[in-house]
């Protein structure tokens, strides 16, 4: 897939026309290929009104002639910011931003020592969230390769459900999922795939350890597969083996979390705010009285990076609209005992979310 870059840079021009900019210059890698179809990894795009350079070493400057066709290719010499200097006298613009929450320190004071050696006006502006804003918004041929990487990850968790025993461990099948996905056309995994199982089922981020699976314990497993750089995310919460005699906590447990899942699933619509998504889960959890028990937000987008906007969580403000790609992962955690996760990814069409996961629950 060869992505509209052209169509996106007017999206960015749109949005530095709103914010009063006369450009931007582009570090954060993700925003860098979404907006040059630039796969390398070293460079800067400088955007204006009227102008796209992307500047880069040596190293990939042929690269980025055949990949950013929309784009005047400068070379970077040894670390100087020389490049930079130039573009400053040539592009004649007074208001650049620059992407805060990605650059480093050192960074920007190198840009701020091109300014001053220029003897230029030009402020240097901070940003937030420009590209990510469009990039929450996903194109057709993106909700296609996210839909594969869904699909890949869903075989895997089949896959897990079959051959799941009692005296695993959390590191084998952590391996296992990662081959079985890489074997299924999975670039590189989006994250390490987490395989929590028993107490560490209680910890929402735990890494696999050697630990082996007990009789009647849940495992959380959250995995991503990841097609044409794009992620997929999916929980799925396992029992292994038959059910411990007289112990009904996973299954009361389970059963609030996938009421609390359908209930934001079926009832989130186009407009909605994430904070308003949120609530519709935590609702269900509360009334059950393990409002204690869910301590992380209801989700998050997907795309080109695992997390990014929108955000799904109390406070969130981020207004869910057509063609978002999101999670939806409640969780209830319980420490010493374990947890229940459930994660779906989902797609916003025609007013309401449709499921991209397909693997049963
Ligand atoms: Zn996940
Ligand atoms: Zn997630």
């Amino acid at each position: 897939m060869t992505p509209n870059i052209p169509g996106r840079l007017e999206k960015l021009r749109g949005k530095l026309a709103e914010t009063e900019l006369d450009g931007i210059i582009i570090s954060q890698p993700e925003n860098r290929y979404y907006l040059s179809n630039f796969l390398g990894t070293a460079g800067y795009l400088l955007i204006t009104r009227s102008e796209a350079v992307l500047a880069t070493d040596f190293r990939y400057t042929e690269q980025a002639n055949e990949q950013a066709t929309a784009y005047r290719v400068v070379q970077i010499v040894g670390s100087a910011f020389d490049w930079f200097l130039q573009l400053i006298g040539e592009l004649r613009i007074n208001r650049l931003g620059f992407e805060a929450g990605h650059v480093t320190f050192s960074f920007h004071r190198r840009l701020s020592e091109a300014v001053s050696i220029a003897q230029s006006p030009l402020q240097l502006l901070p940003t937030d969230g420009l590209v990510e804003s469009i990039r929450a918004v996903k194109e057709p041929e993106e909700i296609e390769l996210i839909a594969k990487a869904a699909q890949i990850a869903d075989s895997a968790m089949d896959y897990v459900r079959g051959i799941i025993r009692a005296g695993m461990t959390e590191k084998g099948v952590a391996w296992a999922i990662e081959k079985f996905m890489r074997e299924q056309g999975s670039q590189s995994l989006p994250f390490e795939a987490i395989v929590a199982s028993g107490p560490n089922a209680a910890l929402p981020h735990h890494r696999p350890t050697e630990r082996s699976f007990g009789q009647g314990e849940p495992v959380v497993i959250d995995i991503g597969a990841k097609v044409g750089g794009y992620c997929s995310d999916l929980t799925r919460t396992l029992r292994v083996g038959a059910p411990v005699h007289g112990d009904d906590l996973f299954n009361r447990v389970y059963d609030t979390v996938i009421r609390a899942q359908q209930a934001a699933a079926g009832m989130i619509f186009e407009g909605m705010s994430g904070g308003e998504a949120d609530g519709l889960a935590r609702r269900v959890i509360d009334d059950a009285g393990y409002s204690h028990a869910f301590g992380h937000s209801l989700g998050h987008g997907v795309g080109l990076a695992e997390h990014e906007q929108p955000r799904l969580g109390p406070n969130s403000s981020d207004a869910l609209v057509s063609n978002m790609v999101f999670t939806v992962e409640p969780g209830i955690y319980l420490p010493g005992w374990g947890g229940v996760r459930i994660e779906d990814l989902v797609v916003m069409e025609n007013g309401r979310v449709r499921t991209l996961s397909k693997t049963e629950k």
